[in-house]
């Protein structure tokens, strides 16, 4: 074969167009499916990334604090440019840039150069210090490092260091937030806490949550309740700050003086059981007040337990506005169950968005047939099958516990369903599948606005029905013959 300049060009590739269309079809076989689901060494397109991206969406969630690699440079733009996509705002963050020299020798001399530099050219209140997997793997030693960075002088003694070890060998985006945010509480609150003092403060985990909407929505529902409350960590003004002309570094974030004194709190209350598990165990240990864990308030059973939760923990009444809102709630459902009810989704994610998904299907009537986690636990199986089991809509439902985006394929191609629910990356099974894709949950890269509008409370459940009924009956009128194309739907 040659080009235009006459010069030959070596095919990409021999394989005959028929061997393609072959394998093609195959792919889509229980044959195939048998194989893949067979397949024990290698993930294919996993529904989680690396534990040193949740670490920074923590560390942005804090006021005037910078997110620090330890490691990579090329890691620490794939966590910015992840985190830029899906809310479509700048991620500061800097790394120490280890190369080779610092593979072998080290990644001392990085760390204290970094550290030194970040703090004259961008004056953090603190930096959050997390690794990339190079570090980890050579074994670096943070906490022998920060000690000679403050005896050396690279960085004031009392300047707040917070540092949590990131591997990415090892658990995902979730557990790494869960360490960053442990790390930071741990920093801040270390000789805060007085006996007999009591802020009368509610502290909220969100847990890893990228959807700046159910930051306010939380607010909303605190403030309706007049709740003082502190949000560990808060993210919605730094991914979500308004575009009036200046750049802001260190936009919004949980005031540290706030984040200091929330150990003095009358009650902590994790809505992030699997995302905040260790930061969680933290507080019951160290923190004043009492300490409760929920499931994320997505659905009205579970937005119910979470209001329940705060008018029992602060002796207040359900506000009449939150009351009304839930009716309004219920009427959004009624009124659109006929296009969920009987219909099958497949959903992946993060453990506690799933467990929020399944529960607001079944309220619907709808089936949530395959049920995907691709970094799961035996007792986030054993939570989603008792789930399924207690609704008669949850029969025949499987559970794919550390399945992959290559594993829902199959399912999807061997065992249909009617729709999907997850991030962006399940687009081309979906496409495959010739089914919608509803994207909830991390990262969205190709949608807008995504992340302003709440998944979680009474609002939540109004949004998720909107949008997914809203697709089904555009399906109806985009794909129907002429003569089924009504005014009413
Ligand atoms: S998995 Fe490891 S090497 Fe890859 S981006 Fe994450 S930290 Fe870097």
């Amino acid at each position: 074969m040659s080009n235009n300049l006459g010069l030959t060009v070596k095919p990409v590739t021999t394989t005959p167009r028929e061997e393609e269309a072959r394998v093609a079809k195959w792919i889509d076989s229980p044959e195939y499916r048998e194989k893949n689901f067979a397949r024990q060494a290698l993930v294919i397109n996993p529904a989680h990334t690396c534990q040193p991206l949740g670490a920074e969406l923590a560390a942005h969630g804090f006021e005037g604090t910078l997110p620090f690699v330890h490691g990579s440079q090329g890691c620490a733009s794939y966590y910015r440019s992840t985190l830029n996509r899906h809310f479509r705002e700048p991620a500061p963050a800097v790394s120490d840039s280890m190369t080779e020299d610092g593979a072998v020798f080290g990644g001392q001399n990085n760390l204290h150069e970094g550290l030194e530099n970040a703090l004259a050219l961008y004056k953090p209140k603190m930096m959050a210090i997390f690794t990339s997997c190079m570090p980890e793997i050579i074994g670096d030693d943070l906490t022998a490092f920060l000690k000679n960075a403050r005896a050396k002088g690279h960085v004031p003694k009392d300047f707040p260091l917070p540092f949590a070890n990131t591997p990415s060998f090892n658990g995902s985006h979730v557990t790494g937030y869960d360490a960053m945010v442990l790390a930071i509480l741990q920093t801040l609150t270390e000789g805060k806490k007085v006996e007999g003092r009591c802020t009368g403060k509610l502290n909220l985990l969100p847990g890893f949550d990228a959807n700046t909407g159910d930051y306010r929505e939380y607010k909303r529902i605190l403030e309706a309740f007049d709740i003082p409350y502190t949000i560990l960590a808060d993210i919605s003004e730094s991914f979500d700050s308004p575009n009036d002309g200046t750049y802001r570094l260190y936009p919004g974030g949980t005031p540290l003086a706030e984040a200091a004194d929330s150990i003095n709190g009358k009650a902590t209350i994790s809505v992030g059981p699997y995302a905040t598990s260790k930061t969680f165990a933290f507080v019951k240990e160290s923190y004043a007040g009492k300490h409760v864990s929920l499931p994320l308030p997505m659905g009205v059973a579970k937005t119910d337990a979470f209001l329940l939760k705060l008018a029992e923990l602060f002796e207040k009444p359900v506000p009449d506005v939150l009351k009304a809102e839930r009716g309004r709630a219920i009427d959004a459902m009624t009124d659109a169950q006929q296009y969920m009810h009987g219909k099958k989704f497949a959903v992946y994610g993060d453990p506690d968005q799933l467990l929020g998904y399944v529960s607001f299907l079944l309220e619907m009537g709808a089936t949530p047939w395959h049920v995907v986690c691709s970094k799961g636990s035996k007792k986030l199986d054993k939570e989603l099958q008792a789930l399924l089991e207690s609704s008669p809509y949850g029969k025949g439902a499987q559970v794919w516990m550390n399945r992959d985006l290559w594993h829902l394929r199959s399912l999807l191609m061997t065992d249909p369903v009617d729709a999907l629910i997850g991030d962006t990356h399940g687009k081309f099974a979906a496409r495959d599948a010739k089914i919608p894709l509803f994207r909830f949950g991390f990262p969205i890269f190709d949608r807008v606005n995504k992340h302003r509008y709440p998944l979680v409370g009474y609002q939540g459940v109004i949004n998720m029905v909107t949008e997914i009924c809203n697709k089904l009956i555009d399906l109806r009128d985009e794909t129907c013959e002429d003569r089924f194309f009504e005014m009413m739907r």
